[in-house]
């Protein structure tokens, strides 16, 4: 095991990786994904906005930001109350895990104390908790961990290098710092990256290479794939290839062995069959409900059926 689980992969491993015949690339990830995983369970999320829109950051594929106009509009954070019907609503439908999104730079201190009590909250039903909510002081982390909070999100989104060409408002060290300061508090760290933003091989690899030099790894990698919406500077991005988001799950796996990977955003314009493929890549998670945030998600219904058709069952909380 202890040669799997490695902290100092270089940039020039994971590019050889990306760069290995596609069946030996998948054969290699299936392999490790069976050493560590069932696999043929998948872990089920859901992610409720908690707080949508009017966003002062510019992340250039989030129509949640205040700065491009995309028709989201912004609302008041949602009330406790609404936040557990969806809850319950989410575990009735399979779901072990809830993460609950803010769409803020970081929450303030009043913030922080509504979003504590959904925790408990939402804690009590039984299912896991996650929340996103923008970069955290040390503060802030420590009181949502006393409050129950299993996990955090926050994405690097992209490599180091191709940062700035996405997001100018908040450096990449802040997001490091963030994450930081989740681990610290004891809080389990949900942490991956966008593909298809126009980036190439070398920035995939890139994004790989800063996630696997985390120690510990993020217990949870989610990797999503770009969700084009009109009025986003991304808008007219091109699809990245199908089998290219393949394989960087399938490094993902390999990099990240015992981490949870998570085919996240994009998959409402993705094919069964190259779902299919993504969980023979090692992916072991998915987000489950109409919406993820604001973009449209593939409906329950359809995932159950394709879960069914692969064989696939959901991974207990
Ligand atoms: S991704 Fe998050 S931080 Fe960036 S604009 Fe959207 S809501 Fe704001």
């Amino acid at each position: 095991m202890a040669d799997d689980i490695r902290h100092d992969w270089t940039r020039a491993d994971i590019a050889a990786l990306f760069a290995l015949p596609f069946n030996e690339l998948i054969f290699r990830a299936q392999s490790l994904h069976r050493k560590y995983f069932d696999a043929r369970e998948v872990q089920i999320s859901t992610l409720l906005s908690i707080k949508t829109g009017g966003c002062p950051e510019d992340c250039a594929y989030c129509p949640q930001s205040a700065r491009y106009d995309t028709g989201v509009r912004a609302e008041k954070l949602m009330a406790l109350n609404a936040v557990l019907d969806e809850a319950r609503a989410a575990k009735a439908a399979g779901a072990s895990r809830f993460c609950m999104g803010a769409a803020w730079r970081e929450p303030k201190d009043r913030d922080v104390d509504s979003v504590c009590a959904m925790v408990e909250g939402v804690k009590s039903l039984g299912l896991e908790t996650c929340a996103t909510l923008g970069m955290l002081t040390k503060d802030h982390a420590k009181r949502l961990k006393n409050a129950g909070l299993d996990y955090y999100y926050h994405n690097l989104d992209t490599s180091p290098e191709f940062y700035s060409d996405i997001i100018t408002t908040r450096t990449y060290q802040e997001r490091l710092d963030t994450l930081a300061e989740v681990r610290a508090a004891g809080i389990a760290v949900c942490c991956g990256g966008i593909v298809g933003m126009g980036e190439d091989e070398a920035d995939r690899a890139g994004l790989i290479a800063t996630l696997a030099a985390l120690d510990p790894h993020p217990e949870s990698v989610p990797i999503n794939a770009l969700v084009r919406v009109a009025g986003t500077p991304l808008d007219d991005t091109a699809a990245l290839e199908p089998l290219d988001f393949v394989r960087t799950i399938a490094v993902a796996r390999i990099a990240m062995p015992k981490s949870v990977v998570r085919l996240s955003a994009g998959r409402e314009e993705m094919s069964d069959e190259t779902q299919a493929l993504c969980f023979l890549a090692g992916a072991n998670s998915i987000f489950y409900g109409p919406k993820l945030l604001t973009t449209p998600n593939p409906a329950a219904d359809h995932d159950r059926a394709l879960m069914e058709r692969l064989g696939l069952r959901p991974m207990p909380a």
